[in-house]
């Protein structure tokens, strides 16, 4: 069978992922077309291989060897679908880098996306863990995406309820997990600007800038990248997956207990539930800035795991395991891990 697509064999990942880990794919191609997705796809059904979509690299640990065709979707189009006095519909394609994305709907008049600035990545990517900082999430805007059957080749539509967006969490991550790339996305965003400034330092900042004056979209757009800028560490510097956990939930009960053991947790209300900061835990078992070889915490936010040079795969995941069992050891409380694991140990799910 011609494949009308190229097809690169023992292709090496590492300038593709942010954490800057060295993996060798059997076999990669980049799909810039539909046709060149469906092409990629058949490729792999003839080759009986697992097909792992890729976009930016930013929330993968990546093992040496990758047994698979890894396909980089690299679809591009934006699009302003229709405008009213209330809503831009807006539609990416899945090839689009998310920042950029979200400069483009402000240049355009379209508002919700400011404080989801510099989140790196693809916007293909974006649905799988319903990506969120300072209040706000992918959900809150989602319109419906299509996404391409791996087994089919076929494009189907999800809606928001078909997604069952969750906390960093969607079907693509449960039920439906290694079953379809996304191609592209759809959002409805606000025509006017109704800026969410609750979160963080966000207010704080805009409000010693600006004094009384209301922020503008691209005032509240350049905050955001200026504390991310501060608190996270670059990946072209530092190669690192953003928060390597997610905030773990508790019970009422459990928070209780927690509480009166330490009663300076930090900890947000997830509806009837609490939210951890994982960071603040890692920090209190003492792992802030603590490093094992090429692997370590970040000094300034303890959540980011950083490759400091020479690390693999396994080394960010038996670091993670430390990371993990001390925190257990010391508050009772199981992390789990945000990015994807693409290596043998793949099978433990935390
Ligand atoms: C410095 C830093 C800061 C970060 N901050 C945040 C943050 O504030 N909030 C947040 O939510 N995340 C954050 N992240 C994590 C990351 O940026 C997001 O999860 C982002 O959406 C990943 O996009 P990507 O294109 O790099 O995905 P990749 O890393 O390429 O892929 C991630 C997963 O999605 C799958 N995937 C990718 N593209 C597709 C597709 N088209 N169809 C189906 N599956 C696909 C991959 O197979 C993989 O399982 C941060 C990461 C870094 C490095």
């Amino acid at each position: 069978m011609n494949f009308p697509v190229k097809i690169c064999d023992n292709y090496s990942l590492v300038e593709r992922n942010t954490l800057g880990l060295p993996s060798t794919a059997r076999y990669y191609a980049e799909a810039n077309t539909v046709a060149e997705l469906q092409s990629a796809l058949a490729f792999a059904r003839e080759k009986q291989l697992p097909v792992i979509p890729l976009g930016g690299g930013s929330n993968v640990v990546l093992g040496d060897f990758l047994d698979a065709l890894v396909v980089h979707v690299n679809l591009k189009g934006k699009t302003v679908l229709s405008r009213d006095q209330d809503c831009v519909r807006v539609r990416a394609e899945a090839g689009e880098n998310w920042h950029e994305f979200v400069l483009w709907s402000l240049d355009n008049q379209a508002y919700g996306l400011e404080n989801l600035s510099l989140i790196p990545g693809n916007v293909g990517a974006a649905p799988i863990q319903n990506i969120g900082a300072y209040g706000v999430e992918l959900t809150d805007s989602f319109v419906s995406l299509e996404a391409m059957n791996l087994e089919s080749g076929q494009v189907e539509y999800f809606d928001r309820q078909s997604c069952r967006f969750g906390y960093r969490d969607s079907v693509f991550k449960r039920e439906k997990r290694d079953q379809y790339i996304i191609v592209a996305v759809t959002l409805d965003l606000d025509a006017t600007l109704k800026p969410n400034l609750g979160y963080g330092q966000l207010g704080d900042l805009l409000a010693r800038r600006l004094g009384d004056q209301a922020p503008s979209a691209v005032d509240i757009s350049r905050a955001v990248c200026d504390i991310r800028r501060e608190k996270l560490p670059d990946p072209s510097e530092v190669g690192n997956a953003g928060s390597f956990f997610k905030n773990p939930e508790v019970s009422p009960s459990e928070m209780d207990r927690l509480k009166q053991e330490y009663p300076n947790i930090v900890a947000y209300p997830l509806g009837q539930n609490w939210k951890l900061a994982a960071g603040w835990l890692i920090d209190q078992a003492g792992l802030k800035g603590e490093r094992e070889g090429c692997v370590g915490t970040y000094q300034k936010q303890a959540l980011v795991l950083v490759n400091h040079g020479g690390a693999t795969g396994r080394d960010v995941l038996s670091f993670s395991r430390q990371v993990q069992q001390k925190v257990n050891e010391k508050f009772g409380v199981q992390l789990e891990r945000e990015p994807r694991l693409y290596m043998d140990d793949d099978k433990i799910p935390l």
